[in-house]
């Protein structure tokens, strides 16, 4: 089944296939084609160019409008149970940290709810978060566990993953946060114990990556060495929490391991810039956790100026970011972050499929990726879509080559 998509004012994020992510100066870059067509064959992009169609099974009239790739969301805590909604009102009245979570707010009392609602129910909350994020504009996401804290409820949450994986032709990958904070009842070293030698083993088979939460308070760099040493033995990369409360090492102890990505980065300085020139680890920040937690923005500008690359993520999770809308994320990169309009673009798309190791299937219009695509309405440009944030922009989405409904 051939699709053709006619009348594209401008296709943009055309790349190669050997470019996996954009560094430096090459994120002000934008390769784009006007007055295109592309072509679909099946549920992945076959061709595209100017002038003449080529013949086709199916027209779709883009009637004016850009066509560009799916975001792609390297960063999600989609599974989990409720809402925090009555922390959010304790939170603006004023509570202390303490006092919500003795009414019932934070992360220990989303495990205990988790631990009560049972995987079918689990599953069902998900889908509708992965449904609302597909809807948003993302066509590639990474999920994580991490509200289970318990061996039980993290491959709970894992075998959830592993059925929104099979439900919906979006790209996801998975990951193993056993180490998101301690478990209730553990005390710190008894539950890296845990993590390591019970809930590893389990998730080897269920998870594409580990992650642990590198921070002040959370895991120190030793405790993410040991987790990390026992992912690798059940082939689990590192994708990790970082820096986000503290300089914590979490940048330097990712590197060491060879992390796909480090994410947050709210608190870094040339040090971390130095580990990360050095490695093949992508820098992800997630500016709507700053907006909603009313922290610092991390330091994308200085780490482009040093060359690196810099990927955009929502951070989805009931807690601290409670959107998975990646054109909000792709607005607060530019409104908040200083980013131009063509850096805060790439870091949605290439640079996060590269941020949960999908380049090779998402990211850009590239033939053999997936025709996971955003036919925009006529008009719209580039920088309109993080300036005018909250207009509708998309009349189109495509999963795996199929119109959304
Ligand atoms: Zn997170």
């Amino acid at each position: 089944m051939k699709t053709l998509i006619k009348n594209i004012s401008s296709l943009i994020g055309i790349l190669p296939p050997d470019v996996k992510c954009k560094r430096g100066e090459e994120m002000s870059l934008v390769e784009s084609l006007e007055n295109a067509w592309l072509l679909i064959e099946g549920d992945h992009i076959d061709s595209f160019g100017t002038g003449g169609c080529p013949p086709s099974d199916k027209v779709i009239d883009a009637a004016g409008g850009m066509v560009m790739p799916s975001f792609c969301d390297s960063h999600t805590h989609i599974v989990y149970a409720g809402s925090r909604e009555g922390e959010f009102l304790d939170k603006i009245n004023g509570l202390s940290y303490e006092e919500i979570a003795r009414r019932g707010g934070g992360i220990l009392n989303s495990s205990d709810l988790l631990k009560s609602t049972d995987e079918d129910e689990l599953f069902a909350q998900a889908l509708g978060r992965l449904d609302e994020v597909l809807a948003k504009g993302t066509g590639a996401l990474e999920i994580k566990s991490g509200y289970g804290l318990s061996t039980e409820g993290e491959i709970k949450s894992l075998r959830v993953i592993k059925r929104l994986k099979e439900s919906r032709s979006a790209v996801i990958k998975s990951t193993f946060l056993g180490a998101h904070a301690v478990g209730r009842g553990y005390c710190k070293s008894d539950y890296v114990r845990l993590v390591c030698e019970e809930m590893m083993p389990l998730a080897e088979g269920l998870a594409d990556f580990v992650d642990v939460f590198c921070d002040e308070g959370f895991f120190t760099p030793e405790d993410t060495a040991a987790i990390l040493e026992s992912g690798a033995r059940h082939g689990l990369r590192p994708k990790i929490h970082a820096n986000e409360l503290a300089v914590s090492g979490g940048v330097q102890v990712g590197v060491r391991f060879d992390a796909v990505s480090v994410d947050h980065l709210e608190r870094t300085g040339q040090a971390e810039i130095e580990a990360l020139l050095e490695s093949r680890t992508m820098p992800v920040m997630l500016p709507g956790a700053s907006f909603f937690l009313g922290m610092p923005y991390g330091k994308a500008k200085d780490f482009i100026a040093a060359g690196l690359p810099v990927a955009l993520a929502s951070d989805y999770n009931p807690g601290s970011s409670p959107s998975g809308d990646m054109r909000f994320v792709m607005a607060l990169g530019c409104i908040k972050m200083r980013l131009t309009p063509a850096q805060a673009f790439n870091a949605v798309t290439i640079n996060g499929a590269c941020a949960m190791d999908a380049a090779d299937v998402a990211g850009s219009i590239t033939p053999g990726k997936k025709a996971n695509l955003l036919i925009t309405r006529p008009g719209v440009t580039l920088t309109g879509i993080p300036y005018n944030y909250t207009t509708p922009v998309v009349a189109l989405k495509l999963l795996g080559g199929r119109i959304l409904q």
